[in-house]
């Protein structure tokens, strides 16, 4: 059973009033500011400002740690809708959340108390630190490690790739508490890290696309924690934190994928009524109308994938086999519906005047994040063989 956190009372009225007000957010300071921002890497500061406002830091918090106590499945559907129109801020309230996340389900309820109502009030802003430059699907390869010294830990090592982690103040930090530890995984553990001395932004990584996002790698050198930082307060125990956050993580970046794939599907709808070759709106060509049945097709299915998905979440069913394939089906979606599109706008698919250029660079990051698209189809294949044995 999943032990995720408390849900607010949220009648499908009020659903329907907050996609409203998700909707005419996007429309009003999104939109406008998304290839700009995009194609200068800018960060998004005023965003940041008004996702405080609408909730959003706190979106899958617990109502009583200040958060909204949003289900999975409206929490999807309000990133999809951002993700149709500009994938990269989302990621800014998405790791943050599965950091809390992280913190409701396994920490003590002092840290809870301590870190939760900031994390939802947007004061404390956060990510993951998993990936190190050797290990990213291998976790348990990782080389950071934190020695106790009286009732502090000692933290050196390096991470890669870890997003929010400039703008941010904190991260959910992965390390090696007994190295030599066998099985591996029983070595480690898991750290409320806020910045300080030791705790170094050493780059801000140039990136194909998540662009405007800031994705770092970072450095620890001789960075000091106090003792109850550990997450949950017990060494050991941090490969299982980790990976017990992946279904939600999961179902966070098929939505996004699936956000991918309908705005490219919008887009190519609309551009195909538009264009004309040989006297007519290429939407009547059969060429590009088997492109525009095939892309809504998958949408949809995408769409209901993670829906089913994050219900079986929020039901506390276990659901890493019903995550894996959204992840996998809906981040495939998000692909080929960029791709399709791609060829849909002919040249100007190529110019960044149309905006199509960047859910194409996009795209692709959905397939390799949260696990790679080929770990999901052998977790799902696991999961396939263990739930029908003979
Ligand atoms: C823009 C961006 C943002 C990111 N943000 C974060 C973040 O905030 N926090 C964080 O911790 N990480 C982050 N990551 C890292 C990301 O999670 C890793 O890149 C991802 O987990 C894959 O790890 P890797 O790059 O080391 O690939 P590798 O693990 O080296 O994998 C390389 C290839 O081998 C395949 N492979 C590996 N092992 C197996 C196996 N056993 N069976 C079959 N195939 C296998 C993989 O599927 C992949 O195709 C980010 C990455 C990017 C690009």
């Amino acid at each position: 059973m999943n032990q995720q956190p408390t849900t607010a009372h949220w009648t499908a009225e009020d659903e329907a009033t907050l996609l409203d007000t998700i909707d005419a957010w996007v429309e009003r300071s999104v939109r406008p500011i998304a290839r700009e921002y995009d194609q200068e890497d800018k960060y998004p500061h005023e965003l940041v400002e008004e996702m405080k406002e609408l909730g959003l830091f706190g979106a899958t918090i617990s109502p009583e740690y200040g958060g909204l106590g949003l289900s999975a499945s409206t929490y999807a559907k309000i990133v999809t809708k951002v993700a149709s129109v500009w994938m990269a801020p989302s990621g800014i309230f998405n790791s943050h959340l599965i950091m809390a996340a992280a913190i409701e389900r396994c920490g003590t309820e002092d840290q809870k108390r301590r870190y939760l109502p900031r994390m939802a009030a947007g004061e404390l802003r956060g990510g993951l630190g998993l990936t190190e430059p050797n290990a990213g699907t291998d976790l348990q390869a990782i080389r950071t490690v934190a020695r106790r010294d009286g009732d502090h830990y000692v933290i050196n090592g390096a991470k890669t790739w870890i997003t929010n982690s400039l703008h941010g103040s904190a991260i959910l930090l992965l390390v090696k508490t007994d190295p030599e530890a066998q099985p591996r995984h029983k070595g480690m553990s898991m750290f409320i890290a806020e910045k300080g001395e030791g705790f170094i932004v050493a780059k801000k990584m140039k990136k194909l696309g998540y662009r405007a996002i800031d994705t770092c790698e970072l450095v620890f050198q001789d960075y000091r924690l106090p003792a109850d930082c550990l997450l949950g307060g017990e060494e050991g125990r941090g490969f299982q934190h980790a990976v017990g956050g992946l279904e939600l993580g999961r179902i966070n970046i098929a939505a996004r994928g699936a956000g991918i794939a309908e705005g490219a599907l919008r887009m190519a709808v609309r551009y195909a009524q538009e264009r004309k070759t040989f006297g007519k709106p290429i939407c009547e060509h059969q060429a590009i109308q088997l492109k525009l049945g095939e892309m809504a097709a998958r949408v949809e299915a995408a769409k209901l994938l993670v829906e089913s998905a994050a219900r079986a979440y929020d039901t506390g069913q276990r659901c890493d086999m019903e995550a894996g394939m959204a992840k996998y089906f809906a981040t495939e979606t998000g692909v080929f519906c960029a791709q399709e599109a791609m060829r849909i706008f002919g040249g100007y698919s190529y110019s960044t005047e149309y905006e199509i250029e960047r859910f194409y660079r996009d795209a692709m990051l959905m397939c390799i994040g949260e696990g790679t698209n080929e770990m999901q189809r052998i977790i799902i294949a696991k999961q396939l063989v263990e739930r029908n044995r003979i």
